[in-house]
């Protein structure tokens, strides 16, 4: 099977060259050429996660063989997830379906990619160039970092370096990666948003120069961002892993069309989801939650992407966001798969800081996704009603999910049982879900952290047990101009 360039500047390669690739090396990124199909039949007597991973990721990675990528799979969803169907459901009631994608070893959902992402990559290299070695480079706004040093950590012929805004995240998510350990990981803080730090690591990627230095010492450049499709594969899978588990749990029947609701950043997340409708998944609605970040609530709603708009720090960072780099991917199909006109909306976007998608598409989107946003007292208050409801924590990013799920299901009266994706462990941002539940301020992330355990006597996620007493490994800040020269450095 081949994947495509978004901006129809790269020729049909096969999955192993565009995972180790990351992007398209001319801007645009890839996608399948065409969808695989999947009969509901194919799922049925499916039990495992790794069953799930198999019969789904088979069909896009058609140039692994299939022991190969068993192995793969199975390396990446054993006890380092600590719930053995490593993406449980929750039945938060009987049409709502929480889906915890969060037991992996950080406690957010992208191990649920980069436990896997790094052996997918390896055997890519394997397979392509034997001696060459691949610096790993990453923005982060806090999650992706951690998830993807820990998938890297000690993986032969790698090199990482993660960079995230030495602001922009939390104490415990900051101290996550300042404490990673591993011979060939490096997590640095940049002077800047989220946005700064993508926006110098893309141009990183695209700098030929460095590019040529990095191949004089044996380095080829890749990333671990969503933007890369062996991020993307992995993701597809937990949607019909959920579907399954809805079924068993009485939620719905084979073949019953479900929604589902997704906090978003990047628009991976979502964006796999929609992989898995077009594979055959029955989704009726796809609803895209967003924070005071809402770019994308505005896209949904008017077809207009502006980037001119005020940034802001939210207690669901990993939503923080100006640009949504997977949205090329849903924009390239609502055009019909014409590169030119992606390329066209994003010269307009890069020239003027927006673009408008044509009515045709515009319609076609807002058929398929509905978009709104929470503000930060809404965030708030969705984590202490439901706790004081049910006894259920959400995390600071689900709880942006469960209020637009809210809010969507009062202005639609559209009740279809719905698959909400919990991105994030609680425990992962404690001072906000603790002041939630509590109305109580002024506490460090570990008081939080502990006093939030005694207050909802949830277990604390075995990986941030402890974590304030770890030996801080990385101690660099740089600015984002300096991120090129402190990757030439690191070759
Ligand atoms: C990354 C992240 C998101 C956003 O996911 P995207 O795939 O970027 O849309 C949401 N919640 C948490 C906790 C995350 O780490």
């Amino acid at each position: 099977m081949n994947y495509v360039s978004t901006r129809d500047n790269w020729e049909p390669s096969e999955a192993k060259a565009v995972i180790r690739m990351g992007m398209v090396p001319d801007g645009g990124l890839f996608v399948p050429a065409d969808y695989p199909e999947i009969q509901l039949n194919e799922l049925k007597n499916i039990t495992q996660y790794t069953e799930c991973a198999i019969t789904i990721m088979k069909k896009f990675l058609t140039d692994y063989d299939d022991h190969e990528l068993k192995a793969i799979i199975s390396q990446s969803y054993s006890s380092n997830f600590a719930s053995p169907h490593i993406a449980p459901l929750y039945t938060y009631d009987n049409s709502i379906g929480i889906l915890e994608l969060w037991h992996g070893p950080t406690a957010a959902f992208k191990d649920m990619a980069l436990q896997c992402m790094p052996r997918l990559l390896i055997h890519s290299l394997r397979s392509l160039e034997k001696a060459v070695k691949v610096m790993i480079l990453v923005a982060t706004s806090g999650d992706t970092g951690k998830a993807a040093l820990e998938g890297f950590k000690n993986v032969d012929g790698t090199r990482i370096i993660t960079f995230y805004p030495s602001e922009g995240v939390s104490l415990i998510q900051k101290q996550q990666m300042i404490t990673q350990e591993g011979d060939n990981t490096k997590a640095v803080g940049v002077r800047g948003n989220f946005d700064d730090c993508q926006t110098a690591v893309k141009k990183a990627f695209q700098d030929k120069e460095l590019r040529e230095k990095a191949r004089q010492k044996g380095f080829i450049f890749s990333s671990a961002n969503s933007i890369n499709w062996g991020r993307l594969v992995p993701q597809i899978v937990y949607y019909f892993w959920a579907y399954i588990q809805s079924v068993k749990k009485g939620m719905i029947r084979w073949g019953d069309a479900i929604n589902v609701c997704v906090p978003t950043g990047n628009f991976g997340n979502i964006l796999a989801a929609y992989y898995a409708y077009k594979m055959g998944l029955p989704v009726r609605q796809f609803i895209c939650a967003s924070n005071m970040n809402n770019v994308l609530t505005d896209f949904l709603q008017t077809g207009t992407y502006s980037t001119k708009r005020e940034f802001h720090t939210t207690v669901s960072p990993s939503m923080d966001i100006v640009i949504s780099s997977n949205l090329e991917r849903l924009i390239f199909d609502l055009v019909l798969r014409d590169g030119k006109i992606v390329r066209k909306y994003y010269e307009e976007l890069k020239q003027t800081n927006s673009f408008a998608l044509d009515s045709g598409p515009l319609k076609e989107m807002q058929n398929l996704f509905y978009g709104a946003y929470a503000g930060e007292e809404d965030t708030f208050a969705i984590i202490k009603e439901v706790f004081h409801s049910s006894g259920y924590v959400l995390d600071t990013h689900t709880a942006v999910g469960f209020h637009v799920l809210k809010k969507y299901r009062e202005k639609t009266k559209d009740t279809t049982p719905v698959i909400l994706t919990a991105t994030a462990n609680p425990y992962k941002f404690p001072v906000a879900v603790y002041y939630a539940i509590t109305g109580k301020k002024g506490l460090s992330d570990y008081e939080a952290l502990q006093q939030l355990h005694k207050k909802t006597s949830m277990p604390i996620h075995q990986s941030l047990m402890g974590i304030e007493n770890r030996k801080i490994t990385n101690r660099d800040i740089i600015d984002p101009e300096e991120i090129e020269t402190y990757i030439e450095h690191n070759l």
